[in-house]
């Protein structure tokens, strides 16, 4: 292993994820979502070991021209659509599926001499109210996506959840009631659900599913783990002990003083910090595992660093594994304790930290 942190990244997992998700959703079509560099996992390393996904959704033309350029051939789906008639052209060459969710866009289809159909996913707005036609704008826009000489046949419906993860909210029932409505008439493929969708709503499920989080190996819910629902951590962060101190009853620790010794206290110093996109805002208390053993975060996290109380640990050594999420510790628990989700923490995690696929 080498020194410093390291985010390892299992495709068996990945694999077993997609695996669950069709287990989960036996008659839907994949359309594994890899953006924002496949939740941090590196995009296209994932999205070779998801070769067998039916699609890749992705939110920005750079992150399926990455795909492309890697040499995969899968459909590839721009979530959030083109925001020009270049980026129209260049999906065009490289046979990329579009979402259409604005009048703007169908202006920009209008406007551009095609140089082949493009496949397209009308998205509809049902209560998320970010992107898509709003369910009185149906005909309009349906008329003229339809009569659009850029677009290719038998274009696809979507729509997306705002609050799928709250399980017993009446809202997701009324999303999929009024996306059904119109939908389910026309013939045509359709797609509702990400993860939490797809896991906790079977009228959701549909001809096409769209999980991001559930295919990492984690939990989009607050009261279930990961392992709850069959899935396997694909990342694990990891770093090493790089000193070990003894702070006497009294003393702080770390900026700020933000950490008071209640009793003379061994301490560890591992290696990661906010620099690595460990989150700062992870308080005292935080896991943190070292070894086999949970221990707890304590002070400030640092740019490089962070100190861990290892009081119950008198065998710790200077060189000791330390993870900060994955195996034996989900994300899900740490994005607790940093008052975040667990997307942020695995998308956090930037350059300077090494990535390992196994
Ligand atoms: C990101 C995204 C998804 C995947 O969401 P998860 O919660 O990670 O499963 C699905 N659909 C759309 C439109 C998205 O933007």
């Amino acid at each position: 292993m080498q020194f410093g942190p390291c985010a390892t990244v299992d495709r068996n997992a990945l694999r077993h994820n997609l695996a669950q998700v069709r287990r989960c959703a036996p008659t839907s079509r994949v359309m594994a979502v890899v953006k924002a560099n496949a939740y941090g996992h590196g995009i296209v390393p994932v999205a070779k070991a998801l070769i067998s996904a039916d699609a890749f959704g992705v939110a920005r033309l750079g992150e399926a021209l990455a795909l492309r350029e890697a040499g995969l051939g899968n459909p590839i789906v721009l979530l959030e659509g083109v925001f020009s008639v270049e980026e129209l052209a260049a999906a065009a060459e490289h046979g990329l599926e579009l979402v259409v969710h604005s009048f703007e866009q169908l202006d920009m289809l209008d406007a551009w001499q095609p140089t082949r159909r493009l496949h397209v996913w009308f998205k509809l707005d049902t209560g998320m109210n970010r992107l898509g036609f709003r369910l009185e704008h149906f005909g309009e826009a349906w008329a003229r996506l339809t009569r659009s000489t850029a677009v290719a046949a038998r274009p696809r419906l979507m729509t997306h959840l705002a609050s799928a993860d709250e399980t017993t909210t009446a809202y997701t029932g009324g999303q999929i009631r009024r996306f059904r409505e119109l939908a389910d008439d026309i013939g045509l493929e359709r797609s509702i659900a990400n993860s939490a969708g797809l896991l906790a709503w079977p009228e959701a499920r549909l001809e096409w599913v769209r999980p991001g989080l559930a295919l990492y190996g984690i939990s989009p819910f607050d009261d279930r783990w990961a392992s709850d629902l069959g899935l396997q951590p694909a990342m694990t962060l990891a770093t090493q002990l790089i000193a070990i101190r003894d702070v006497k009853a009294g003393e702080t620790v770390g900026y700020g003083g933000a950490w008071r010794a209640e009793r003379d206290t061994r301490v560890g110093i591992a290696a990661i910090g906010y620099g690595d996109g460990y989150p700062r805002h992870a308080v005292n208390g935080t896991p943190v595992r070292v070894r086999d053993k949970l221990v707890q975060l304590i002070g400030r996290v640092s740019m490089d660093m962070i100190a861990l109380d290892l009081s119950a640990m008198s065998d710790a050594a200077v060189g000791d594994p330390v993870v900060l999420w994955g195996e034996g510790l989900p994300a899900e628990d740490v994005a607790n304790y940093a008052s975040t989700i667990p997307y942020e923490l695995v998308c956090a995690v930037n350059q300077r930290v090494a990535m390992e696929y196994k």
